[in-house]
């Protein structure tokens, strides 16, 4: 990973995605914010302001990951402004809680279109854009609820289960091109996401269950995202990387 790097990354405008967009930007590489809104959710400076004092340049392409068409047409911007897309991590996503009798239709078939069709679009028009460098990756986001079961999580747990699966087949298809795929696993990550989709409790039952006894930051785990991406894990392929406190380990 240099500095004429670039990276696409959907769901960029807040939370987890935002702090990876940074991390990418304090290394001098390019941005690509694939995300349908433009500013964050939270109180906090846009991805925009956030590129004014660091080196990496960053555009927003407005984007839903949902739509075909849009994710072909934000790669097209993204190589008509930077030449060449190196890096994609799909991190855009959205959870609904429930078990499989309380899950709608409506709630499933939202999950899957942006959990996992999201990342089937992004994949099929981004990695023949990635195969034309020497090096490049994916980094997808997964969940705690993708690689273990959690009570009422059915869409959720079989959408991030499934970008699991997605890691370990695109690692097979396209390391001789090239191109690495891993997954990062987050645990409970101290975002919107966290504290306006999940039931009440959560942060309490989080805490008590994860050994080092805290939500995570969004930092942590964009700053692993960014070591997998780059050079340092050039011969990690494959691999689903929890980043979650210890959760998995007890
Ligand atoms: P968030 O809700 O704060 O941010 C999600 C971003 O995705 C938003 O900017 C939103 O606009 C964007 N997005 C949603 N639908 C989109 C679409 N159709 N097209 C493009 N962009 C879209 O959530 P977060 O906590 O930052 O989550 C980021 C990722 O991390 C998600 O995939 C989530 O499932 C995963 N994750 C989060 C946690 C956690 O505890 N926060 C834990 C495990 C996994």
């Amino acid at each position: 990973m240099s500095a004429d790097h670039t990276a696409v990354v959907t769901g960029g405008a807040s939370g987890i995605g935002r702090e990876i967009c940074r991390a990418f930007g304090e290394v001098g590489v390019n941005v690509v914010v694939a995300d349908v809104r433009e500013e964050p959710y939270e109180d906090v400076p846009s991805v925009a302001d956030l590129f004014e004092s660091l080196d990496g340049e960053v555009v927003h392409v407005q984007t839903d990951v949902t739509d075909e068409e849009t994710v072909d047409s934000m790669f097209e911007s993204a190589v008509q402004r930077f030449g060449h897309v190196d890096i994609l991590v799909n991190n855009a996503g959205i959870a609904r809680f429930g078990s499989v009798t309380e899950t709608s239709t409506e709630d499933w078939h939202a999950e899957l279109a942006v959990n996992l069709t999201g990342v089937f679009y992004c994949c099929k028009h981004g990695v023949p854009l990635l195969t034309r460098n020497e090096h490049s990756a994916i980094v997808n986001i997964s969940s705690l609820y993708g690689i273990r079961g959690g009570v009422g999580n059915f869409g959720y747990s079989v959408t991030k289960g499934g970008v699991a699966a997605a890691t370990k087949q695109l690692a097979a298809d396209f390391a001789a091109d090239g191109l690495r795929t891993n997954a990062v696993v987050p645990g409970f990550i101290d975002t919107r996401m966290f504290h306006e989709d999940t039931p009440d409790g959560t942060e309490q039952y989080a805490v008590r269950h994860t050994p080092q006894n805290r939500l995570g930051d969004p930092v942590e785990v964009a700053r692993v995202v960014r070591f997998l991406a780059s050079d340092n894990a050039s011969f990690v392929n494959g691999q689903i990387l929890p980043v979650d406190g210890g959760f998995t380990v007890i």
